[in-house]
């Protein structure tokens, strides 16, 4: 399936290191990524879920961007809330930002959450952001602390049109399995509420073979994390030391090459 929609990504090729096409949820055979010749592998912060003032954010998309640079991110995706409505009105503005930002080495990614949709609705209008130009389609998912269709998680992982699942809550065996077998990568988050969940993610996702991130769910600049945080986010759910890397750098650096290419 095609992005579609205007915009073209620009990922530079130079910082896309490792191997090219693996699907996301095959890379536990390969080789670890090089450290990319500067050793900084490990300290590279990339994030794929964050809002702007578009919707309940605080602030516009090329202010998160420039903060992200400044706490050394290598990735920060902006994606906004999109409940049922048309999304082409947002995806335009955060696509103009998007094409007047430029900092070396550092990727922007626009897209959407897809939230509080009814389930059977998801697979729809995930498709229609990505017609809108969404280079990156994320769910809200079913956080324990708010009143999400129940289904949501599910919808979201069989639909073949979303990236990552946000917060996934009290994620099921079943769940955990569907993510590994769509490619969809399951979300432990820093934020306040969305993280009373990422001990029993964590323990399904390495169980079963899912893949997971760490992200922020930046509401605002200062919510945005340092490589040191999101860390201490993947050790506190559980990830063992040796699984750090997976989560904080390798699966990431494959999400945003599927991103660049199109799911
Ligand atoms: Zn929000
Ligand atoms: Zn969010």
């Amino acid at each position: 399936m095609g992005r579609g929609g205007p915009g073209t990504l620009p990922i530079a090729p130079q910082v896309l290191r490792g191997p090219t096409g693996p699907a996301l949820a095959r890379g536990s055979a390969e080789p670890p990524f090089p450290g990319g010749g500067e050793g900084r592998t490990v300290d590279e912060r990339y994030d794929f879920h964050s809002h702007t003032f578009l919707t309940d954010g605080e602030t516009a998309a090329t202010d998160m961007w420039h903060q992200a640079v400044r706490l050394g991110h290598r990735a920060l995706a902006i994606t906004d809330h999109l409940y049922t409505e048309d999304p082409r009105p947002m995806m335009e503005r955060l696509l103009q930002e998007q094409k007047a930002f430029e900092v070396e080495g550092f990727h922007t990614l626009v897209g959407v959450e897809v939230s509080m949709a009814p389930p059977a609705r998801i697979a729809e209008i995930a498709r229609a952001a990505r017609k809108a130009g969404a280079q990156i389609v994320i769910v809200h998912g079913e956080t324990p602390v708010e009143p999400v269709p129940p289904g949501t998680n599910r919808a979201a992982i069989s639909s073949n049109e979303v990236d990552l699942l946000a917060h996934p809550g009290l994620l099921t065996e079943e769940e955990a399995r569907l993510a590994k077998a769509h490619d969809v990568v399951l979300e432990l988050s820093s934020r306040r509420g969305h993280s009373l969940g990422n001990g029993g993610v964590a323990k399904l996702a390495l169980q079963l073979g899912a893949e997971l991130v760490v992200d922020s769910d930046a509401h605002s600049p200062d919510h945005l994390l340092r490589q040191e945080f999101a860390r201490k986010v993947a050790l506190g759910a559980g990830v063992p030391l040796a699984h750090v890397q997976r989560v904080l750098t390798e699966t990431p650096q494959r999400l945003l090459q599927r991103c660049a290419r199109g799911r």
